[in-house]
C-alpha cells in the first residue's frame, strides 16, 4: 500500500515555536487548492501501490472550509482508503464544520490540542484557549468521529509535572484514541528562541524532561494505550495506519508547498515557497528536488526510523553491516536495547532516553 499526503501550509497566526512550512497568506487558499487538486490528478499513480491512506496536514487543513476538503478528496479518490486523516485546529472548530467534514470522507482527526493550560497555551501563541480545545474535542465525537488523535507537549516554560499529569488525565478522561507527544524543541530562528536567547524565558532541564516523559508512558500505559512509536501512544488497533508508513518505509507522494515524497529508494520534495509553487503547478513546469538513496542511506534510515517503534529493527539485519560488537554493548551493558523472541532489536524505556547515541552507534 501507499499513502498520500496533503499540505495545506495557511495559518490564522503564526505561533511561537513553530519552524514548519506555513504561511498566513489566506487570500491564496483557492488558488492553492486548485493548485493541490491538479497535482494530486497528474501524480496519484506514480508508485505501483494504490494509495491506501490520506494525510492532511499543515499548516493548517481547518484553515479550509469543507468544500475545499472535499474537492481534494474527490480529486484523490475514497474508494478502498483504510484512513483520511486531517488535522484540526481547536479554534477552527464548530458543529457544522465538523459535520460538514464528517460528510466529507474525513474519518480521523487530529488536534492541534498541544495543552489544557490557559497560560501555557498563551505563553507559546497558539490561537485557542484550553476550554476551546475541549469544546472542539466534545464536538468532534458528537459528529461521530471515533477515533481522534490529540497533541500534547511537554517541557514547556514553566509547566510543572502537576500542569503535565491533569493534561495527560484530561485526555484519558475524554476518551481519546491517539496521542501524539513532543518534548518541546527550541528551533533556530523561532520567536520562542529568540526570547530563551533573551532570558525572557527558561527552558525546562533534561532530566525534568525526562521525568515528563516517564511519566506520560507510563500513564497512558496504565490507561491501556499502546505505546508504539517514541511519541506516538494508542489504544490497540488503532494505530495511525499513515504516519506508521512513514516509519517502516511504505511509499508515499506528498503533494503540495513543501511536501516530500519517497517512493521505496527516493526521496523528492516540492519547493517550500508558495509563489514557487503555484505558479510551477500552473505553469505545468513545477520542479522536485529528488535524492537517489544509497544502499548506506537506506540502511540508516531503516535503523533510525525502525528503532523509533516498538516493533524495532530485525538483528540478522545488523549483522550484515557489522554492528554486532556494537549491539552487544547495547544490549548487555547499557540495557539501551532488548532483543525480541523473534529476533529484532527494540529501545527500552532507559535507550528511549538516549536513542539518538543508540543511533548513532548502528549507522554506517
Ligand atoms: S498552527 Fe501549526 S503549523 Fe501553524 S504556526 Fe502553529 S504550530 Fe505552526
Amino acid at each position: 500500500m501507499a499513502g498520500l499526503y496533503v499540505h495545506i501550509p495557511f495559518c490564522a497566526k503564526r505561533c511561537l515555536y513553530c519552524d514548519f512550512f506555513s504561511t498566513t497568506q489566506l487570500g491564496q487558499r483557492e488558488r492553492y487548492v486548485e493548485a493541490v487538486v491538479r497535482e494530486i490528478r497528474m501524480r496519484r499513480n506514480e508508485t505501483d501501490e494504490p494509495i491506501r491512506t490520506i494525510y492532511l496536514g499543515g499548516g493548517t487543513p481547518s484553515q479550509l472550509p469543507a468544500v475545499s476538503i472535499a474537492r481534494i478528496l474527490d480529486a484523490a479518490g475514497r474508494d478502498g482508503k483504510e484512513e483520511i486523516t486531517m488535522e484540526l485546529n481547536p479554534a477552527d472548530a464548530t458543529p457544522e464544520y465538523l459535520s460538514e467534514l464528517k460528510r466529507t470522507g474525513i474519518q480521523r482527526l487530529s488536534i492541534g490540542v498541544q495543552s489544557f493550560q490557559d497560560e501555557l497555551l498563551l505563553l507559546i501563541g497558539r490561537r485557542h484557549n484550553a476550554a476551546q480545545a475541549i469544546r472542539a474535542i466534545r464536538m468532534a465525537q458528537e459528529a461521530g468521529f471515533e477515533n481522534i488523535s490529540i497533541d500534547l507537549i511537554y517541557a514547556l516554560p514553566t509547566q510543572t509535572m502537576a500542569q503535565w499529569m491533569a493534561d495527560i488525565d484530561r485526555a484519558i478522561e475524554m476518551k481519546i484514541q491517539h496521542i501524539s507527544s513532543y518534548g518541546l524543541m527550541y528551533e533556530e530562528g523561532t520567536a520562542l528562541t529568540l526570547m530563551r536567547d533573551r532570558g525572557q524565558i527558561t527552558p525546562t532541564d533534561e532530566e525534568t524532561e525526562n521525568e515528563m516523559y516517564d511519566s506520560l508512558c507510563e500513564r497512558l500505559r496504565q490507561a491501556g494505550f499502546v505505546h508504539y512509536e517514541v511519541s506516538n501512544f494508542a489504544l490497540p488497533g488503532l494505530e495511525a495506519k499513515h504516519n506508521s508508513s512513514y516509519w517502516d518505509g511504505t511509499p508515499y507522494i506528498g503533494v503540495g508547498a513543501g511536501a516530500h515524497s519517497y517512493t521505496g529508494n527516493t526521496r523528492s520534495w516540492n519547493p517550500d515557497d508558495l509563489e514557487a509553487y503555484l505558479r510551477g503547478i500552473e505553469n505545468g513546469s513545477l520542479e522536485r528536488e529528488k535524492e537517489v538513496l544509497s544502499e548506506k542511506d537506506l540502511y540508516n534510515e531503516r535503523v533510525m526510523l525502525g528503532l523509533r517503534t516498538n516493533k524495532g529493527i530485525p538483528e540478522s539485519y545488523l549483522d550484515v553491516h557489522n554492528g554486532r560488537e556494537v549491539v552487544t554493548g547495547l544490549t548487555r551493558k547499557q540495557q539501551w536495547l532488548r532483543r525480541t523472541e523473534d529476533g529484532r532489536l527494540v529501545a527500552t524505556q532507559k535507550g528511549i532516553h538516549v536513542l539518538n547515541r543508540i543511533i548513532e552507534d548502528l549507522m554506517i
